[in-house]
């Protein structure tokens, strides 16, 4: 069984001009030690559904629908008191901003003890030994001398490193990290993925990687899952999905990447941007961005704008398109006709 199973979510606003369904048909599951990548433009949806894993969702959204079960247990529903006991420390969550994170007026070791104190029955010292071990195990130079520090002493990629320590405090099975090094210089950006990464796999801890940049993913995860418009429309193997992207969307990223396009060429930015959630475009909401409404024939591909594409199974991965199981059915015909 796997340690979370994500099934069916569905998360809704309820605004002013109405409901907005900002998640639907969510599924996926995570291993124990597992690392999954959650990509897409911002405005997908990925951080919803980090926020939803751990209830999280602030008013006016809730969970509408679906189920998050974590080793066995049915989050959704599950009170405030049940959900402290796994938020921190089972399910820690590393953000974009550490300052979101450290309290300024904290020095780095009371943050850490505080933390420790509040989940276990722990010494002061006791804590703070386990906090300089923490902050060894994230490499931060001279940690003994960090545990006096206050956060705006140290630099950005300093911070996210006690960030790290501090999501690793509890020993927990999981880490939700939502663009973590997005505010930080690239080289920076690296050092940390590549730890965060080695940290993971060294403890057996379960990674979820919310991202807009497949560079990262790919050098990270070991599997993907691609949202648009609140919806997945591509999962599987990273590798597979980073070698040879199905949906035109992903397609679409990829082709963005500047390590993909020739020297000296233009990036090839997907046109025109996602649609709000409030106005979604019928059938698949990529279709006013998407080259290949039309057949190569030039006959139009009329599912396209008017139902939602299912999933179908292509190798390892499962794609949302009408394109795509078109091509699959033809490429099936022959055996099946052979037979
Ligand atoms: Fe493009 Fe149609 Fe596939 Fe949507 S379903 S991605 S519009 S080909
Ligand atoms: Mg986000």
């Amino acid at each position: 069984m796997a340690l979370l199973e994500v099934r069916d979510l569905d998360v809704r606003f309820a605004l002013r001009q109405g409901e907005v369904r900002a998640l639907r048909d969510v599924n996926f599951t995570l291993d124990r030690g597992e690392r999954l990548g959650i990509v897409g433009e911002s405005g997908a949806g990925k951080s919803v559904v980090a926020f939803s894993l751990l209830n999280l969702i602030a008013r006016p959204g809730h969970i509408a629908g679906g189920s998050i079960r974590f080793d066995g247990q049915e989050l959704t529903g599950l009170g405030e008191r049940g959900l402290r006991r796994i938020r921190g420390n089972r399910i820690s969550m590393i953000f974009q901003d550490p300052l979101m994170t450290l309290n300024p007026v904290l020095s780095i070791g009371e943050q850490m003890v505080e933390c420790l104190k509040a989940h276990r029955r722990i010494s002061r010292r006791e804590a703070r030994t386990v906090a300089l071990h923490k902050l060894q195990q994230v490499q931060i130079p001279s940690p003994a001398t960090r545990l006096d520090q206050y956060p705006h002493e140290l630099s950005g990629g300093m911070r996210q490193r006690v960030i790290i320590a501090i999501a690793l405090l509890l020993d927990p099975d999981i880490i939700i990290a939502d663009e973590p090094t997005t505010a930080l210089d690239v080289t920076i950006q690296a050092e940390i993925m590549a730890l965060l990464r080695e940290l993971c796999e060294k403890h057996n801890v379960g990674l979820i990687l919310i991202t807009h940049d497949l560079g990262v993913v790919s050098q990270v995860t070991q599997r993907m899952l691609v949202m648009y418009a609140g919806r997945v429309i591509e999962q599987g193997p990273t590798r597979e999905i980073i070698n040879d992207p199905q949906h035109p969307y992903t397609q679409g990223l990829m082709n963005a990447l500047p390590q993909m396009a020739t020297p000296g060429s233009h990036l090839n930015q997907i046109r025109g941007s996602m649609p709000s959630l409030s106005q979604l475009p019928p059938g698949c909401a990529f279709h006013p961005r998407c080259d290949f409404m039309h057949r190569a024939d030039g006959s139009a591909r009329h599912a396209c704008a008017e139902r939602v594409p299912d999933f179908v199974a292509s190798g390892n991965c499962r794609v949302a398109c009408h394109m795509v199981a078109e091509m699959l059915a033809l490429d099936a015909r022959p055996a099946e006709e052979e037979a």
